[in-house]
């Protein structure tokens, strides 16, 4: 643990990658894991994120997303986001990079965020553009813009590229320390991204994970747990 410590107090240009697992403790759960959307056999996950489905049918996807956004708003900033947007601020950690679409890591306090599969901040009509906020998108039903448009959030679904993947790689092939943190590397691309570290990584994850790089030191806890441990 000492060591863990070490690399991470002795690192000056840290990226992070985060998935589900940092905000399975504010009580988002994980949407593969126990619990969460392909589990829970209320929503059918090949419906609520497909884009092609999506443009036919929104009301699925609307059914979700008005369950998330009242689990969100109950949700506060776990340790590990708290912790990042610490480094942050200490001037250390420069980019932070999320799977997640829960926003949780600017409500910690952290600024330079990637949001992978982006989040429920902005939406937009997929007609005439108009944008809406998420308080906006709180109060449509039905989910149809003035003009008639269907209103989507600014949230990757199935069938979508990921956003900012290009920047996400550039912070990584820069930083010294790549933290991956609650996350699994299943999901392509993000997977990919430890692959183009040059520096250290640290990997903490209850679970398997599933794309794990030579030299990666890989810890299998939970991470508001193994924050605890950390003697920083
Ligand atoms: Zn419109």
């Amino acid at each position: 643990m000492d060591s863990i410590a070490e690399i991470i107090e002795s690192s000056k240009r840290i990226t992070a990658l985060t998935g589900a697992g940092v905000s399975t403790n504010a009580g988002i759960p994980d949407f593969r894991g126990e619990g969460g959307l392909y589990s829970s056999g209320k929503y059918d996950p090949d419906k609520v994120f497909d884009i092609d489905y999506f443009v036919r049918d929104p009301a699925p996807f609307y059914q979700f997303a008005r369950d998330f956004l009242a689990l969100l708003k109950k949700a506060e900033p776990t340790r590990a986001h708290l912790f990042l947007a610490e480094l942050e601020r200490q001037g250390r950690l420069k980019t932070v990079i999320t799977q997640n679409i829960d926003g949780l890591h600017k409500r910690a306090g952290s600024k330079n965020v990637i949001e992978l599969h982006g989040s429920f901040e902005e939406s937009h009509c997929m007609s005439c553009g108009k944008e809406y906020s998420v308080e906006e998108l709180e109060r449509m039903i039905p989910e149809r813009c003035g003009c008639g448009g269907i209103v989507k959030p600014d949230i990757v679904f199935f069938g979508e590229p990921v956003k900012c993947f290009n920047e996400a790689r550039v912070a990584v092939e820069s930083s010294d320390l790549l933290l991956v943190l609650g996350s699994s590397l299943a999901v392509a691309p993000a997977s990919m991204l430890p692959y183009h570290c040059r520096g250290r990584i640290i990997i903490v994850n209850k679970g398997p994970v599933f794309a794990v790089t030579g030299g990666a030191v890989v810890v299998n806890e939970d991470l508001d747990s193994f924050l605890r441990s950390l003697p920083l």
